[in-house]
């Protein structure tokens, strides 16, 4: 059975979606497959990969109209990776939730029958602490925590993990915090790395060896609809992602992947031997 994981903070912009499009692609590269659910009405995840917004169907229908995840599932670029996309009807979602019974749980029903199918299900939550999100989190095993190294960055985290655990006590008893990940942080300024030892102060050993750095190349990716293996592989920011798929893995005690092996110019292949292209 496939792990859940809600990439969750109430915070905006601090790389939620960065971090669920690049660690869904390094987790598919190694051989695990990948479920991403675009749960944020902004649809950056589903842009990201590529994929049209202004489709129909969207994860929408899944949790107003309970349509099955596999008949709004769509395949993305990145072998190993499926997508349920976003659209602008899920901007009205919230709304609409609100007075439908067991509304904290249609995610939850509707993901179940695609563990089995997937090794990690991620979820990119939008950045508040609604229905969305409720939904999200009862819906998953656990809580990936992107942080974002500047001033006020713990400042939500409290509200954050009180939400998970009121979640825990009445919606989903399973659900832990499965780490916390430093994001955009930049070695050359003091703030940053006060930021990073505050946040491992507070987390302990649930934050992440791996710090993604602040990498023009990361914000360059989405435009072009593209993960970062494949817009700029040899950057900082994808060997950070690759790096932080390889110690999830790890913590997960999967077995470890064979390094991904050039087979031709812009071409390199995953652990399934399988050629992937990268665009230098
Ligand atoms: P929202 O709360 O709006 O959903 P988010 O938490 O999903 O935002 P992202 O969209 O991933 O955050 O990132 C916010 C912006 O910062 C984007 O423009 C993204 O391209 C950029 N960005 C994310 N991570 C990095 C990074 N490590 N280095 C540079 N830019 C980054
Ligand atoms: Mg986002």
């Amino acid at each position: 059975m496939g792990e859940t994981i809600a990439c969750a903070n109430q915070k905006g912009g601090v790389g939620k979606t960065t971090t669920v499009v690049n660690l869904a692609s390094y987790l598919a590269l190694a051989g695990e497959r990948v479920l991403v659910v675009d749960l944020d009405p902004q649809g950056n995840a589903t842009s990201a990969f590529g994929i049209d917004r202004t489709r129909d169907r969207s994860v929408y229908d899944a949790v107003i109209d309970e349509v099955q995840l596999d008949e709004l599932a769509i395949d993305t670029a990145i072998n190993g990776v499926t997508l349920v996309p976003s659209s602008i009807a899920l901007a009205g979602a919230e709304v609409e939730l609100t007075p439908l019974e067991q509304r904290e749980r249609r995610l939850a029903g509707l993901l179940d029958p695609m563990r089995g199918r997937f090794d990690y299900l991620l979820i990119d939550c939008p950045p508040s602490l609604g229905l969305l999100t409720i939904n999200a989190l009862t819906a998953a095993d656990s809580t990936l925590i992107p942080i974002q190294c500047e001033y006020f960055a713990l400042e939500g985290l409290g509200q954050l993990l009180a939400t998970i655990r009121l979640v825990t006590d009445h919606l989903n008893p399973r659900l832990e915090v499965k780490g916390a990940v430093l994001t955009m942080h930049d070695g050359r300024t003091r703030l940053s790395n006060e930021v990073g030892e505050e946040v491992r102060r507070h987390l302990g050993d649930r934050v992440y060896d791996t710090v993604i750095p602040r990498n023009v190349r990361l914000s360059e990716a989405p435009s072009h609809g593209l993960p970062i293996h494949m817009y700029a592989p040899g950057s900082r920011g994808a060997d950070a992602y690759r790096d932080l798929a390889a110690e999830i893995r790890a913590r997960d005690e999967r077995p470890s992947s064979a390094p991904l092996t050039a087979v031709g110019p812009g071409l390199v292949a995953d652990a399934a031997g399988t050629p992937q292209v990268v665009l230098a």
